[in-house]
């Protein structure tokens, strides 16, 4: 089985649409896929939709990752798994839609006063119906030369500390946690090599997050050397979470695939494990009910 349990398309910070994520997949030999975008499920339908066109089964399941806020830190919490549908689900996440449109309004402010008052409207253009992330005004800061490169826009302007960060108004871990929950999903810590946290804080992370009700955490995700890795999956089972993994796609480069070097080590058991049941099944495109274990 090649299972990728992240990835995004451009209903949030992604470059691709969803049917063309769901071709990528096919191309990458995918027998499941989680579509995981930043705070919306917009991508999910019209990702079904498409994959009932075709021939090659995939199960797509269907999932987010949720922007919360822990001790200043932006913390990713995933929901797998998710019944989107559920409306109390979609009129919460109405909640974090309201949140990234009033931030992006005050990032384009700041940026205004630094001079860059031509970044915002193209981001939102670049955003659509989709959720603004800094993503895309990073993205318009390099084509309109105000930076560099990707990272130098974070590094000078839109990151924690810069000139023009706007300390977001995410839900808490404990809300993530309970909303993923109401919606029958999955909650997993999302990349936590990736925080720009100290051992004791990470370790302090992932405690409160298991002691808020978390299922699991990732413990494969690009960019971690195998040290990290092999440590993360210590964590997961000392901490007795269930081990997930996701290249965390946004766009097709050097960096980043489909389903690349993703191994869930054989001790831990993996977060699709219970998803066995009626309810967690996940339909192909056949509509044959198919567990992933
Ligand atoms: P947001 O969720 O709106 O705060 O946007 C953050 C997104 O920007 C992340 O999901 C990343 O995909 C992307 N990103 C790229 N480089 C960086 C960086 N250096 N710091 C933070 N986010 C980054
Ligand atoms: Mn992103
Ligand atoms: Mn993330
Ligand atoms: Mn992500």
């Amino acid at each position: 089985m090649k299972i990728d349990l992240h990835s995004h398309t451009w209903y949030s910070d992604g470059q691709l649409s969803p049917q063309e994520l769901i071709m990528r997949a096919h191309n990458m030999q995918l027998d499941a896929l989680a579509i995981t975008d930043h705070d919306t499920v917009a991508a999910i339908d019209e990702a079904e939709a498409y994959q009932q066109t075709q021939s090659r089964p995939l199960n797509i399941i269907p999932g987010i990752e949720l922007s919360t806020g822990w001790h200043g830190f932006d913390i990713h919490i995933l929901g797998l798994n998710i019944d989107r549908t559920d409306p109390v689900f979609q009129t919460r996440l109405a909640q974090q839609a309201a949140a990234r449109q009033e931030r992006a309004q005050c990032i384009a402010d700041k940026l205004a006063k630094c001079g860059l008052d031509d970044v915002y409207e193209t981001a939102l253009r670049y955003a659509g119906k989709g959720q603004i992330t800094r993503a895309h005004f990073a993205r318009v800061m390099v084509e309109k030369g105000h930076v560099h490169n990707f990272d130098a826009a974070f590094k000078k302007y839109l990151g924690k500390g810069k000139r023009a960060h706007v300390a977001p108004k995410w839900i808490s871990i404990e809300q993530a946690i309970e909303w993923i929950h109401d919606a029958g999903g999955t909650a997993v810590l999302a990349h936590p090599g990736h925080y720009d946290l100290s051992g004791k804080w990470l370790r302090r992370l992932i405690v409160f997050f298991k002691q808020s009700g978390g299922d699991g955490m990732e413990v494969c995700h690009p960019h971690l050397p195998p040290d990290r890795q092999r440590q993360m999956a210590t964590y997961a089972q000392g901490y007795d979470l269930l081990a997930s993994a996701g290249s965390d796609f946004h766009a097709p480069g050097r960096w980043t695939e489909l389903g690349r070097h993703l191994r869930i080590p054989e001790h831990l058991t993996p977060v699709w494990q219970h998803w066995g049941s009626d309810n967690t099944t996940i339909s192909d495109n056949n509509n044959k009910k198919e567990s992933l274990s």
